[in-house]
C-alpha cells in the first residue's frame, strides 16, 4: 500500500513536470511550432517522453485555454499566447507570424468590437501572403 502511494506521487510529479516543460517551451517561442516540432524539442530535455504524451498535453493546453492553435497547411500549430491577435501565414515557407491588434487600427470591426451581428469576445484572423524573406 505504501509503495503504491509513493508510485502514484511520483507519477503525478512526473506528469506535472512534463506538462510544465512543454508549456515553458511553448511560452518561450514565437514560432508557433507544430506538434511534431514541440515533440522533437521536448524530447531533447525528456528523452523518454512519448509522442502520445506530448500530443495529449498539447490537446489539454488547448482545452484549458493555455494555448491556441492556428491551422496552416492542414496542420495545427501551437501558440501559448492566447490573447486576441491575428496571424500572418507565409504561403511559401509556412512560417506563422503574430500580427497584433495595434497593427490593425484601421479595421473598424476590431476597434469597436461591435459588428451588426453581435458583440465580439475574441477573434481569429489569418492573413496569407509572402513573408519578407520569401518576397
Ligand atoms: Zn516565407
Ligand atoms: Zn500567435
Amino acid at each position: 500500500m505504501a509503495l503504491q502511494l509513493k508510485d502514484s506521487k511520483e507519477q503525478i510529479y512526473r506528469t506535472t513536470s512534463q506538462k510544465q516543460i512543454i508549456l515553458d517551451y511553448l511560452k518561450s517561442v514565437k514560432s508557433h511550432p507544430s506538434a511534431e516540432k514541440v515533440y522533437s524539442v521536448v524530447k531533447k530535455k525528456l528523452p523518454r517522453i512519448s509522442k502520445a504524451t506530448v500530443y495529449r498535453n498539447l490537446k489539454d493546453f488547448k482545452k484549458r485555454g493555455e494555448a491556441q492553435t492556428i491551422i496552416s497547411q492542414g496542420k495545427s500549430h501551437f501558440d501559448a499566447d492566447t490573447s486576441s491577435h491575428a496571424h500572418f501565414i507565409c504561403l511559401d515557407c509556412n512560417k506563422i507570424f503574430d500580427v497584433f491588434e495595434n497593427a490593425c487600427t484601421n479595421c473598424s470591426v476590431i476597434k469597436n468590437k461591435k459588428p451588426k451581428v453581435g458583440k465580439i469576445e475574441n477573434y481569429k484572423i489569418n492573413f496569407y501572403g509572402h513573408c519578407k524573406k520569401c518576397k
